[in-house]
């Protein structure tokens, strides 16, 4: 038995045996992706896609072996602000795709159970210029039959006092009732238990370091520790990793990861019950009483390859000094965490969800809003990669950038 085998047994132990799971191929093109041909799907990276992907084909039948370099949900899902919206969408028809993203976590969490799902929507307020803005978001949310509540400022304060809302210049205000916020990991954890009772194998620590490839296909993936898996498809949710490991397999997957700031208080007694979006900042309830908060202007700011930041660096102090300038009352409260996330995104901020056109059983799962779009991607390439063709799917096709 090898090393490897050795491995998926003391990491998935309340699991049967696994020693024949490991194999050569079945032979033939993955190209026909018959459902009963082809069930042997290796899945690198457990972040929230790869999660959501495993769930849903191990719960379809399929052998589901995930592959996760470090613990699940240790990336760019570990550092989200987990917004599940369909706000600031564009073009319209991104827009329309994160609509039944929004609706598929009411129905996950029913489903899946868990306390990593927090719905009653978020709360989007603008001022002068950018009360344009808000109303433009409840037009958009109106022409799709989505639910929008607009608010005037009292309407606002009733549902979060602590807001200051300055009353001297023009306001829109939004709620957005169907919205939600999400503990990621929590999903995940949610996800990946599901997926292992329904027969899936999840190694973690197990980094992917090679794509082996011979005549336009994946033949195996090499470990870290040298080990090899085989399997009749594999699909790369690596997040930001994902364009240089398919690299390795002679593939390009253009894209353009960014870092975003999270920054987090410490306890606060104060009321804030949803998510706020006012202009360029996002602040949401984050768990003990803290907040976290983030903004797209000072993520503008950030250097690209900045990987780590300390509490009182200048972006931390920026963000926080946007939050008081929201809530007056958080007062000389202080931050307890800053973190940097990289968004996993392709150059043009459209999701990638497709074979790679030269590499015939090699399937590419890149998305930025994935902590929207996850579990609505998850369903829908699970049943590519089963055989069934999507036609929602076409947008996200790879050879978009051929
Ligand atoms: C600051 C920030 C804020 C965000 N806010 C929102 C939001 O409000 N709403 C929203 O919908 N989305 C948001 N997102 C985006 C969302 O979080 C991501 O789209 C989603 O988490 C991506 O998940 P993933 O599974 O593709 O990638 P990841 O979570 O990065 O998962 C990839 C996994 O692959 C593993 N891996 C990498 N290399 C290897 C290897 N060689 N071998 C094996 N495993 C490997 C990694 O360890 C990781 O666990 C935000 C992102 C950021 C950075």
């Amino acid at each position: 038995m090898t090393a490897f085998i050795e491995e998926v047994r003391r990491r998935t132990s309340r699991e049967p045996a696994c020693s024949r799971s490991i194999g050569n191929a079945r032979g033939g093109r993955a190209r026909k992706r018959d459902p009963a041909f082809v069930t042997r799907i290796a899945i690198i990276g457990a972040g929230l896609l790869g999660a959501s992907l495993a769930d849903r084909l191990a719960g379809r039948g399929a052998e589901v072996t995930v592959v996760e370099g470090s613990r699940p949900g240790a990336d760019t899902s570990g550092t989200s602000i987990a917004w599940v919206n369909a706000q600031a969408k564009a073009p319209a028809e991104y827009f329309a795709r994160n609509v039944p993203g929004v609706a598929a976590h009411h129905e996950l969490a029913h489903s899946l159970g868990g306390d990593w799902y927090h719905p009653g929507g978020d709360i989007a307020i603008g001022h002068g210029l950018a009360a344009a803005n808000v109303r433009e978001q409840i037009e958009r949310h109106r022409a799709l039959d989505c639910d929008v509540h607009e608010l005037d400022r009292s309407a606002v304060a009733a549902l979060e006092p602590d807001l200051d809302l300055c009353d001297d210049e023009a306001f829109a205000g939004a709620h957005f009732p169907a919205e939600a916020r999400i503990d990621v990991p929590g999903l995940i954890g949610r996800l990946l238990r599901r997926a292992r009772s329904s027969g899936a194998r999840i190694l973690c620590d197990v980094e992917v370091v090679d794509l082996e490839t011979q005549n336009g296909r994946v033949v195996q993936i090499v470990t870290q520790s040298g080990d090899r898996l085989t399997a009749d498809l594999f699909v790369l949710a690596a997040g930001p990793a994902s364009e240089r490991l398919a690299g390795l397999a002679g593939v390009s997957l253009p894209m353009a990861p960014t870092p975003g700031l999270l920054v987090g208080t410490v306890p606060v007694a104060l009321s804030v019950a949803h998510v706020i979006h006012a202009e360029d900042v996002t602040l949401r309830p984050d768990g003990g009483d803290r907040l976290m908060v983030a903004s797209r202007h000072v993520d503008a700011t950030l250097d690209h390859a900045i990987r780590e930041i300390a509490m009182d660096m200048e972006p931390c102090r920026d963000l926080l000094a946007r939050a008081r300038q929201l809530i007056p009352d958080l007062g000389d409260a202080g931050l307890e965490a800053a973190r940097i996330g990289v968004r996993s995104v392709a150059v043009d901020g459209m999701p990638v969800a497709g074979f790679a056109p030269s590499m015939d059983n090699l399937y590419l799962l890149v998305s930025h809003r994935g902590a929207t779009i996850a579990p609505v991607l998850g369903e829908l390439v699970a049943g590519e990669l089963l055989g069934e063709r999507r036609e929602e799917l076409e947008p996200t096709d790879r050879t978009r950038f051929v």
